[in-house]
């Protein structure tokens, strides 16, 4: 049985995590990085340290490390075939991304397969354990891959020797599948580069940290150099964050190539760049005059953003509005409207709105009746997007920390839709407005979201750390691992956030399918236990009529089972994944007209400063385009 899996990247950011015991993993990964990994071995490889024998797996192309842990008294032969598929289905699911050098992955994606490929490894090793062993051929031992070269002891070594400045010989062994195994202790490792290595046990952040350095310094070496430099696409660098020891800085250094100290500076850049209010969205679009323009052109589908209002210039001046004027404007607005995602129903209530403030009116010129069309659907579409009432956490915040207890909102919504991310990204903002932070890992359903938050805590951590808040860990994970009940979970993480005095609490809730009652009945009882003092909506930019369905169900399952005359519903809305969308806005539309709520956060992409607030203006814009 595997004790824990983990894949991280050189640059040390741990992508995914499985860990099947409460055992602390980092001295051995620390040793195996420290020992074998920063001594550059390639290939399938194993290390033993304490009681743990290590296999760990490189991939050069993306600069990621897969490794596997498990008690050395077992004798698992299929660990090397486990690391070989679980290496090629993750290059194969993620490889987008990880062109992208993205690091944020639909974890939930990935737990099936890990589980499979586990499964049919583990089988294929039953299987070669029952076959009669043959004896394994000199070619297929290690003693044929020598070459003559290698076995011969030169001068230098022996020099080296006398004057105690051997590179002391690793105590190479093979086992039974042939595969290479370090024998344990610092002595009988190989260390090339002893200067460079930390030796303490608990380095594991420093020597993350130096690996990401060296594969660095190789880059720049390399750009440098004019005999290796090739045309084309130049890999992505990923670094730590300056002075942050630890893990990660999730910021994408530049593609160009630098000293240094300037990359180091350019990675600290993440940090202060959310300080105080979030920034408004910027949608790009064309101006006002520009459009109106568009219509009076000869030939109008030749520029983009004429179509919706070239249909205006049948209508002739001077006349009153009738119904049979604007049926052919409203019509082709209407297909507009639900071109941008906006969820079909809600274009014909909107082309309704307008027909009922358009018919009868008097109008001028031709110009005048596209401006006027235009700037009655423009002003209800501001109308429906801007808040009716405020959402101010940063304030809400303050106020109750005055009181003495933990602000706390709650997330949810359908799988994958980007709550753990968005979480995190709204944990960013919180921490680098010095709140300090408790997420509370209330997805107890799906196998890897637990892992998913810690890495992020792990991170964000690394981002501000303790040091550099009096000594304060600004986030915190609040845990109990799979199967329990959530809503207990809530309640015990509000607690302890109380006696901690823990200024906010982030709840992650299971994803879950709007029909799926009995999950819906739960999520009612998180609510309603916990009270949130924001429950918020998370929901993709990219779906129209869909993200409608999900929020209105949403909303009437946390009224039908709240049991209450008072029920909790939704107070706000995530909108993410808006970078996706080009100008395709309409879910915002939809989802706002909808339930009357706030747009409260926008993602925009999978860094952790990818968060907006929704400029209306700007949306209607874009959509009017
Ligand atoms: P959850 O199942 O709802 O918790 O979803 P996750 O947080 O695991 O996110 C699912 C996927 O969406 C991940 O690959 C994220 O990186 C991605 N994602 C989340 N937010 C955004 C965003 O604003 N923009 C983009 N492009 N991707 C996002």
């Amino acid at each position: 049985m595997l004790d824990l899996f983990t894949i991280f990247s050189k640059g040390g950011i741990v992508l995914w995590c499985f860990q099947s015991t409460s055992q602390l993993f980092k001295p051995s990964v620390n040793a195996l990085i420290r020992s074998v990994i920063l001594q550059e071995r390639t290939g399938v490889s194993a290390y033993e340290h304490d009681s743990l024998r290590l296999q760990y797996k490189l991939d050069n192309e993306f600069e990621l490390v897969f490794v596997v842990a498990y008690q050395k008294i077992l004798q698992l032969s299929y660990v090397d075939k486990f690391l070989n598929d679980i290496h090629l289905e993750f290059r194969d699911k993620f490889k987008n991304q990880l062109e992208k050098s993205q690091w944020f992955f639909d974890y939930g994606k990935f737990v099936g397969d890990y589980q499979n490929i586990l499964m049919s490894a583990e089988q294929w090793g039953k299987q070669q354990a029952k076959m009669p062993k043959q004896m394994r051929t000199f070619d297929e031992s290690a003693k044929s891959k020598k070459t003559v070269a290698s076995m011969i002891e030169r001068k230098d070594d022996k020099d080296d020797k006398k004057s105690g400045k051997s590179k002391k010989k690793a105590a190479v062994t093979l086992d039974e599948n042939g595969t290479h195994v370090q024998e344990n202790g610092n002595d009988q490792v190989n260390i090339t580069n002893e200067d460079d290595i930390d030796s303490g046990e608990n380095s594991l952040e420093l020597n993350l940290k130096k690996l990401s350095q060296r594969i660095t310094k190789k880059k720049i070496d390399k750009q440098k150099s004019p005999k290796t430099e090739k045309a084309g696409k130049k890999p992505r660098v990923w670094e730590l964050g300056g002075t942050n020891k630890d893990l990660a800085n999730l910021e994408r250094t530049r593609d160009k190539p630098a000293e240094e100290g300037e990359r180091i500076q350019a990675n600290t850049a993440l940090i202060g760049q959310m300080r105080g209010g979030i920034r408004d969205l910027e949608v790009e679009s064309d101006s006002d005059e520009e459009e109106i323009e568009v219509v009076t052109q000869t030939k109008p589908e030749k520029k983009s953003g004429g179509g919706m209002f070239s249909v205006l210039k049948g209508l002739v001046s001077n006349k009153q509005l009738t119904s049979t004027d604007l049926d052919p404007v409203l019509e082709k607005m209407k297909d507009h409207l639900i071109a941008k995602n906006v969820a079909s129903d809600i274009s014909v209530s909107l082309c309704n709105s307008l027909r009922a403030k358009l018919e009868g009116k008097v109008l001028g010129t031709f110009e005048s009746i596209a401006s006027t069309v235009k700037t009655t659907l423009t002003d209800s579409l501001v109308q429906i997007l801007s808040p009716k009432r405020r959402v101010d956490i940063l304030r809400d915040a303050y106020e109750a920390k005055k009181e003495g207890r933990p602000y706390v909102m709650s997330f949810c919504g359908v799988n994958g839709v980007g709550k753990s991310t968005n979480l995190a990204k709204i944990c960013f903002w919180l921490i680098e407005n010095n709140f300090r932070v408790l997420i509370a890992a209330c997805d107890t359903f799906r196998a890897g979201a637990v892992e998913q938050l810690r890495t992020h805590t792990r991170h964000l951590n690394a981002l501000h750390p303790a040091e550099k808040h009096g000594n304060s860990t600004m986030v915190q994970l609040f845990e109990k691992g799979y199967g329990k009940d959530a809503a207990g979970i809530a309640m015990e993480a509000i607690r302890f956030a109380k006696e901690s005095r823990i200024d906010i609490v982030l709840i992650d809730t299971a994803g879950r399918m709007q029909d799926n009652e009995p999950l819906m009945r739960a999520l009612a009882k998180l609510i309603k236990v916990n009270q949130p003092d924001l429950v918020l909506f998370v929901g993709e930019a990219l779906v129209g009529n869909e993200a409608v369905d999900q929020l209105v169900k949403f909303n009437r399952a946390l009224e039908d089972f709240s049991n209450s005359a008072t029920p909790r519903t939704i107070d706000g809305i995530v909108l993410t994944k808006f970078d996706t969308i080009d100008d395709k806005v309409g879910a915002a539309i939809s989802m706002t007209y909808i339930t009357g709520q706030p747009i409260v956060f926008v993602g925009t992409g999978q860094t952790y400063t990818d968060l907006k607030t929704l400029n209306a203006k700007a949306v209607v814009h874009a959509l009017m385009k």
